[in-house]
């Protein structure tokens, strides 16, 4: 069984510390894919980032492994190493140009999904107008398809969620988003979403933050409570785990340069009151899955597929050597 954390948040900073990673192995996360970049954030921030975190792992082989197969993930399980991938969150750093795609890959980059929050000339954001799916967004899905990269569409507005699930010739995934119908927030996806994602024969990964949760204080059964939610919807083939923890580190400022507005990209009205205060389902929850999926009325079996499996199946099917 393979323990697949399908986003988790270091700073973007080329001093990031490692040790979260080590936290996660350590709870038993076999893979996880380590986000390098949002659409707030410039080239010029994500390409040091990525150089750094590549180099960190190449530097740490008995701790890390940078993957681009899913027999390597399970190699470096059974080799006790953590498998890393990398995410974009937002086609900004792709600059307009679909050939981007298979460059960030070549990277290290795994899995995108195409608007941060607000919309951008590819997608539109889950807090901002409705338009829906740009040409560009078109020829920006071809080119996530061809180059064998995860389509993700969390962070991404709903109608054109579905338009990228329909557009797209492979599974799509929400790395991390909860059910609207448990907790109602903007960043949360309706039955429809799940629905048309089960479709493609994706994933929805449930995410330990606070606010999507509906919980102050996020744990273990609130996150299961959201899996049970979305296998009792689609079938627990279509059920994963993206806690989406963000590794605060004191003295590393990864804020992007010049004036960030961050209450443009976080809307007050979506992130204030008590849930406003974001905070996080704690890395022990991947200790705690087991057993709190298990009071769901989950089998052993259907618990394996929810912590990893179903992940490791659907990017066997998409993830391709470069
Ligand atoms: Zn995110």
């Amino acid at each position: 069984m393979i323990h697949w954390e399908a986003h988790a948040c270091l700073p973007l900073h080329t001093e990031a510390n490692f040790s979260p990673l080590d936290q996660l192995r350590a709870a038993g996360v076999n893979y996880v894919s380590v986000n390098v970049g949002m659409d707030m954030n410039p080239v010029s921030q994500i390409l040091p980032v990525l150089a750094a975190f590549r180099a960190r792992i190449a530097a740490h082989p008995e701790r890390f492994r940078l993957v681009s197969s899913t027999a390597q993930i399970e190699q470096a399980a059974a080799d006790g190493v953590l498998a890393v991938g990398f995410d974009l969150e937002g086609a900004l750093p792709l600059l307009g140009q679909p050939e981007m795609v298979a460059l960030y890959r070549d990277l290290g980059v795994r899995q995108i999904h195409f608007a941060y929050n607000r919309n951008n000339p590819v997608a539109d954001g889950c807090h901002d107008v409705a338009r829906g799916l740009t040409p560009l967004g078109r020829r920006m899905v071809e080119a996530v398809n061809g180059a064998g990269v995860l389509m993700d569409c969390s962070h991404t507005g709903r109608r054109c969620s579905l338009e990228i699930m329909a557009a797209s010739s492979q599974p799509v995934v929400f790395s991390h988003a909860n059910p609207l119908a448990l907790s109602p927030h903007g960043r949360n996806i309706t039955d429809e979403q799940i629905r048309a994602c089960a479709a493609t024969g994706g994933v929805v990964c449930i995410s330990g933050v606070s606010a999507f949760l509906g919980s102050a204080t996020p744990l273990a059964a609130d996150v299961a409570r959201h899996a049970a939610y979305v296998a009792d919807l689609v079938g627990v083939r279509h059920v994963g785990i993206g806690l989406d923890i963000g590794f605060h580190q004191d003295g590393l400022d990864d804020r992007p340069p010049g004036d960030h507005d961050p209450a443009y990209w976080w809307p007050r009205a979506d992130y204030q009151g008590a849930l406003g205060n974001i905070s996080y389902a704690p890395v022990d929850t991947w200790r705690q899955l087991p057993g709190a999926l298990a009071h769901t009325g989950m089998a052993a079996s259907d618990i394996a597929l929810v912590m990893g499996n179903n992940m490791l199946r659907v990017a066997g099917q998409v993830w391709r050597q470069p």
